[in-house]
């Protein structure tokens, strides 16, 4: 996806589920109105604990176990562990650590089911604040058990999350700009807790690389799309690639999800999207193998 970086509430640079620029450059443009970080709205710290004096940089066995079980029992959905890479920084301020416990959280159906409008700016702010709070909890209990963080708030910017998501393997990024999951489709936020442990489960993943190609041949988003924030268009190698414009989008000052809504992930989930995909590649593979026998 091509992405406009001038404006503020930015499409696969963003805050999950809606859309954030978390570019430097837009971080000084401060007219825009946006709801979704910049100083509209500041979270404060929440950390319980401090950061321990002797910091232990390496986890024992069934460390990450107890720490996922945690994680699950106050509501997190999915978590992956990745390093941050530079471009992904998007902070002027030096992390205080650079590998990353990337975390998912549900967005309430009702977020969707709210027409764009104040009420949703509403419920999209107090998911971004709960997926906060539990982005300071899961930091509190790696900090009691001896690791030092940096809790990166959904709202906050710090880290570009969606592309942190989809480097930790927890999706790919869809055409729409939005993280799309195993668990949760396109309708879920994303937090970090930054860390230096050393020995994290750090996976390479390509499993979701098909979402692509599935992607090509939808749309749905950019369709959906009321303010024409997305647009298509024919690249130069002939192939189509969509532009996002982010000042037009209204999904981090008004709480608009009809991308979300009307992507197929969202409405029938991604395992049965995966199944329909495969089955029509094999059946086109079929055709072809056919086809190349009777030349
Ligand atoms: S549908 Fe369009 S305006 Fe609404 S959040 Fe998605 S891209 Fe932004
Ligand atoms: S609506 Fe279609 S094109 Fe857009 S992200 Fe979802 S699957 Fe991809």
């Amino acid at each position: 996806m091509e992405n406009n970086e001038n404006g503020c509430c930015g499409k696969n640079n963003g805050i999950n589920g809606l859309h954030q620029d978390n570019s430097n450059d837009s971080k000084e443009d401060s007219g825009c109105g946006c709801g979704c970080g910049y100083g509209s709205i500041e979270y404060p710290d929440e950390s319980l604990v401090d950061n321990p004096k002797d910091v232990k940089i390496i986890v024992e066995d069934g460390f990450i176990e107890k720490f996922e079980s945690y994680a699950h029992s106050i509501g997190v959905k999915s978590i992956g562990y990745t390093k941050v890479p530079a471009e992904l920084i998007i902070t002027n301020e030096p992390l205080l650590y650079t590998n990353a416990i990337v975390i998912t959280m549900e967005m309430d159906k009702q977020i969707i089911e709210t027409e764009p409008g104040a009420e949703a700016q509403r419920l999209n702010d107090l998911a971004y604040a709960k997926l906060g709070n539990m982005a300071y909890k899961l930091s509190d209990y790696l900090r009691e058990n001896g690791f030092a963080t940096q809790a990166a708030h959904p709202y906050e910017s710090i880290v570009n999350f969606s592309p942190l998501a989809e480097k930790a393997g927890l999706g790919l990024i869809g055409k729409s700009g939005l993280l799309i999951t195993p668990e949760l489709g396109p309708r879920q936020k994303i937090a970090a807790i930054l860390v230096n442990i050393k020995n994290l489960p750090i996976l390479k993943y390509d499993e979701h690389a098909w979402i692509a190609d599935y992607c090509k041949k939808c749309s749905n988003c950019v369709k959906a799309c009321p303010e024409k924030a997305l647009i298509e268009k024919e690249s130069c190698c002939g192939e189509k690639e969509t532009e996002f414009v982010q000042n037009l989008c209204i999904g981090c000052s008004e709480g608009c999800t009809f991308c979300i809504e009307e992507c197929p992930f969202d409405k029938k989930g991604y395992i049965h999207i995966k199944n329909k995909f495969d089955k029509l590649n094999a059946k086109l593979m079929e055709k072809k193998n056919k086809e190349a026998k009777n030349l």
